[in-house]
């Protein structure tokens, strides 16, 4: 073998998983056909649980320090131009008023780390640099991968590296984190199923150093992240982490238009640079398997979605996140063989919520979109019924996209075979977050008394067993049952109340990604067994 781990595809799934793979000391090599990474705009916003997951990394602070300034307003517009009283203003907490709420919360409601805008074109560059600090991760750049084929023993990837040469890298596992035309997930022949090329937008970047200090504009609206504009070619303005650089995005038919279309938004005269333009299509779409034998399939390779919702890179980093751990145990041989199966079980059904998620917050766009009619500049009394009615649908509608807590945090893994899955349990929703130690689901964020939170005490290495409220069940069985099929596991005693009145039990079964295995007020009848089936046997 010449690595453990094949990575195709360094976009943000594949820097994770990398990281992730990384920090377990598993080898892997990460190849990236690009020679570097791009200044090329797509997503912007890390939502809070990709934070929670960078903080883990122990990334989150750099994530923050290379995004948006924490003081500045994350708040949504809808609007004729930035000169004009907004038709909607939705305020959003910047992240230091966020952090704020969060300070102050005692019910599991809040994630310990709020959302983080911060533009793919800086977070890739960070993620790659700590990827290159990992002793066990090779990154490769330049790197094209062009064909597999798979064994009993392992997967033989063939590329195309520096100078136009192609040889072959042999890893024991190959894992296909190359985006939504994934000619890993060709190889396999695995489809994508859905909603095809529902709106095809041109996306320009522009420099413009002066607009993000002028705003307010006149009557306008505040500083915020996102303008939409109230036409009828789906136009909106977006504002990247730099402040410096914005986004626009419409339905028109050459480049050259877009600068007048930036123009006309703007409505005031400013210096600016368009520095690329592209179209792009918005799909809703579903991979029929994550995999097939050693070869797994990860982030856009396996679900897209519009970017109404904000779900697509996030539930790309929440799939790297469930399949680093599950690699590691397989590779250091105490997973059994329903480790690794889980994944798909557990990561295709929250690739089919969220593409659900996305359609929801998508139609709503277009509902509020569907309103505007070609009176809505005129000062007339039919023009102001106009902006009020778009106004009013959209203070329904534009919501949906954004106020997704609960497809960010709970998500809940049903049906995993390496889960003690009790049915019922609360109803997984869209824009509800309820906490819950529901078998399957994120351990919320609680605060101990002492000022931390109870996340950052769950190491990533292993499983935990937590003893809650000074509670006197017998935990140590279970942690010995682990450690006799060698997987590492901790127990760890919380003596704090609120911690378990929010839990609701005596002892917590954790995963190394912080999701619940089992709960229990005593020991679990057969911890051998239990033990046995979290660890994929
Ligand atoms: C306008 C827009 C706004 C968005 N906003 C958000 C947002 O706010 N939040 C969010 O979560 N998501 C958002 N997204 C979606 C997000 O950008 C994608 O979901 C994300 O990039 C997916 O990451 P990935 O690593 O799976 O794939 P990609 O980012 O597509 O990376 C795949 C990588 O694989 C490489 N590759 C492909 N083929 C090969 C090959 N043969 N050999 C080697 N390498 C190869 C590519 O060069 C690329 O670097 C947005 C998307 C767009 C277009």
């Amino acid at each position: 073998m010449d690595t453990e781990v094949i990575i195709i595809g360094a976009g943000p799934v594949g820097l994770t998983l990398a990281i992730d793979l990384g920090r377990r000391g598993v080898r892997c090599m990460l190849v990236e056909r690009k020679d570097a990474p791009q200044f090329l705009p797509k997503m912007e916003r890390c939502n809070a649980r990709t934070m929670e997951i960078y903080r883990r990394l122990g990334l989150a602070d750099r994530v923050r320090a290379a995004g948006l300034p924490a003081e500045v307003p994350m708040d949504v517009f809808v609007v004729l131009t930035m000169i004009e009283p907004p038709l909607l203003h939705l305020p959003y907490p910047s992240v230091e008023a966020a952090r704020k709420e969060i300070a102050g919360s005692t019910d599991g409601a809040l994630p310990l780390e709020p959302y983080q805008l911060i533009s793919q074109y800086t977070l890739e560059p960070l993620l790659k640099a700590e990827a290159e600090t990992l002793p066990s991760v090779t990154v490769r750049y330049g790197c094209e991968f062009l064909s597999l084929e798979q064994d009993e023993e392992g997967v033989t990837a063939t590329v195309r590296g520096a100078g136009g040469r192609d040889e072959t890298i042999r890893g024991a596992y190959l894992v296909g984190c190359d985006g939504g035309a994934s000619p890993v997930r060709k190889e396999l022949g695995i489809r994508l199923r859905g909603e095809g090329n529902l709106l095809e937008l041109r996306q320009a970047l522009y420099r413009c150093e002066d607009l993000f200090d002028k705003i307010p504009i006149g009557n306008g609206p505040g500083k915020g992240r996102h303008y939409h504009v109230a036409d009828d070619r789906a136009t909106f303005l977006i504002m990247q982490d730099s402040t410096r650089h914005f986004t626009l995005h419409s339905v028109v038919d050459s480049d050259e238009e877009m600068k007048a279309q930036f123009e006309r938004t703007v409505a005031v005269p400013v210096d600016y640079e368009m520095l690329s333009c592209n179209p792009w299509r918005q799909n809703l779409l579903l991979a029929d398997n994550y995999g097939f034998g050693r070869v797994l399939l990860a982030g856009d390779a396996v679900h897209l979605v519009t970017p109404s919702g904000g779900l697509g890179m996030n539930t790309g980093v929440g799939d790297a996140i469930d399949l680093g751990w599950k690699l590691a145990g397989t590779l250091q041989g105490w997973g059994g063989p329903n480790l690794l199966d889980s994944y798909e079980v557990e990561r295709r059904q929250i690739g089919e919520r969220n593409v659900g998620a996305s359609r929801y917050a998508s139609v709503g766009r277009r509902k509020w979109r569907s309103q505007w009619r070609p009176d809505i500049r005129e000062a007339t009394p039919a023009g102001q019924a106009t902006r009020d009615n778009l106004a009013r649908v959209a203070d329904i509608e534009q919501r949906k996209t954004n106020e997704m807590i609960g497809a960010e945090l709970g998500y809940r893994y049903i049906d995993s075979p390496i889960i003690d899955n009790i049915p019922g349990g609360p109803e997984p929703r869209f824009r509800v977050y309820q906490p819950t130690t529901w078998p399957g689901a994120r351990l919320p964020h609680v605060w101990l008394g002492d000022g931390t939170a109870v996340q950052d005490r769950i190491p990533a290495e292993g499983y935990t067993v937590l003893r809650l409220g000074g509670a006197t069940a017998d935990g140590a069985a279970l942690t010995e049952a682990f450690r006799e099929r060698g997987a590492p596991v901790q127990m760890i005693d919380l003596e704090d109340a609120r911690a378990r009145d929010v839990y609701g039990f005596d002892l917590i079964l954790l995963r190394p990604d912080m999701h619940i295995v089992w709960r229990g007020n005593r020991g679990p009848d057969d911890p051998a067994e239990l033990a046995a089936m979290a660890t994929g046997h």
